[in-house]
């Protein structure tokens, strides 16, 4: 689960990391009202569940309340688009109005989970500001990662040691520490995945703090989590993947136009991965999962038909659990339920009475291709996408 901006600074100030003094506004009256509270240079900050906001417009620094309320006027309302969010972008409803600050240093400061050392590792740089992609690209010398053991946590030597090859001032090197310390703090005990102060800033005040924050929480830990759990805003949410979540489908919605519907996360990545040998590209992940009934079979394939941009679908299905009969019949229900949207499927079925569901689909009048083999499946993808 992801949370905003705003979201994320009250969490960080109350773990002691300071962030810049801040207003939320909603409306364009209340971003005047922000803006006059603070004084002096504002920066207009749109909240929205994505990075990369500075270079597609959503973020403004504005010098008084009139002018924060018409950068306001602009942002509200409107669809944001960045080079992490799709060509429609996501809606801005709310907007943080903060103290502009004067920088006179941009840095990363960044933790994520890492399976190969198996814990959390901090990510820094002194090349903050940019997307840590291109400090990667363009300056990899500059990436320092700090692998931490779970057991022992941040020891301040830790801290000190990535301030001195951050190049921080002497007086800076305690202070930083105490802030790396403390996000690992946050960081664990918020159950996140990632979490990334990109830029934390150098002031000409000297002082250090969090000008971005961006913290994402693992799903399946939100259940202790209740306070991040209230925190979700559903309008930067693909509505699909709500509604998927509702059934316990785990589907993520993708670029390309081939449905794939599959059970087992590992064979849907193999199924995608076909999809795009075949030329085509999948239009989404979706994981029925192991004990799946008519009803979310059903479901399933609906969610993959409301999208748009799909052409065919591919169903990729090893019965065990998930008996093919019942897939089979989900299938049938939903093209009952969705006549008008019905596209044509490819579809590959083994296991567990596979005989008994492919009789059923070849009965059912549905324009279906059986295939045997997943070569098969590329080969009728290919003809039917092109
Ligand atoms: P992002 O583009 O979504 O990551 O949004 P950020 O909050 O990181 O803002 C992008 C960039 O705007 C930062 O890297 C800064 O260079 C700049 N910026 C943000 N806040 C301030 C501020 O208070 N003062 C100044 N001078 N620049 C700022
Ligand atoms: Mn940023």
């Amino acid at each position: 689960m992801k949370l905003h901006e705003y979201q994320t600074k009250q969490i960080l100030k109350k773990a002691g990391i300071p962030v810049p003094e801040g207003h939320i506004a909603k409306t364009t009256s209340e971003a005047a009202t922000a803006a006059f509270d603070i004084g002096g240079k504002v920066v207009v900050k749109a909240q929205v569940h994505a990075g990369g906001r500075g270079k597609g417009g959503g973020i403004k620094i504005v010098d008084s309340p009139g002018a924060a309320e018409s950068t306001a006027k602009e942002m509200l309302g409107s669809h944001l688009v960045t080079f992490q969010t799709g060509p429609d972008g996501v809606p801005v409803g709310t907007l943080l109005i903060e103290e502009a600050l004067s920088i006179t240093k941009e840095i990363y400061l960044g933790m994520v989970i890492d399976g190969a050392s198996k814990g959390v590792v901090i990510i820094a740089s002194e090349a903050g500001g940019m997307d840590i992609e291109e400090i990667a690209e363009i300056a990899p010398e500059k990436i320092i990662q700090v692998p931490i053991d779970p057991i022992i946590g941040v020891q301040p030597f830790i801290g000190r040691k990535i301030a001195y090859e951050l190049n921080f001032p002497q007086t800076l090197i305690r202070p930083m520490t105490g802030i790396i310390q403390n996000l690992y703090k946050v960081f664990t005990q918020s159950d996140a995945s990632l979490i990334e102060i990109n830029p934390l800033v150098i002031t000409s005040d000297d002082e250090i703090i969090a000008a971005d924050a961006k913290l994402d929480v693992d799903d399946d830990a939100i259940f202790r989590q209740k306070n991040i759990a209230n925190m979700a805003d559903p309008s930067q949410e693909d509505p699909l993947e709500i509604e998927a979540k509702l059934f316990d489908i785990n589907y993520v919605k993708l670029d390309g136009n081939v449905g794939c519907i599959v059970n087992g996360a590992g064979l849907a990545m193999a199924t995608m991965d076909v999809t795009s040998a075949a030329g085509a590209a999948p239009a989404n992940f979706l994981d029925i999962g192991g004990g799946a009934d008519e009803e979310k079979v059903s479901k399933a394939l609906k969610i993959v038909l409301t999208d748009k941009s799909v052409k065919a679908v591919l169903v990729n299905l090893f019965g065990g659990i998930l008996r093919c009969d019942v897939a089979a019949r989900g299938f049938v229900l939903a093209a009952q339920e969705m006549p008008e949207a019905i596209r044509p499927m490819v579809v590959r079925m083994l296991g567990t009475n596979s005989e008994e569901g492919r009789e059923i689909l070849s009965k059912s009048g549905l324009s279906i291709n059986l295939v045997e083999t997943l070569d098969e499946a590329a080969d009728k993808i290919q003809e039917i996408t092109r």
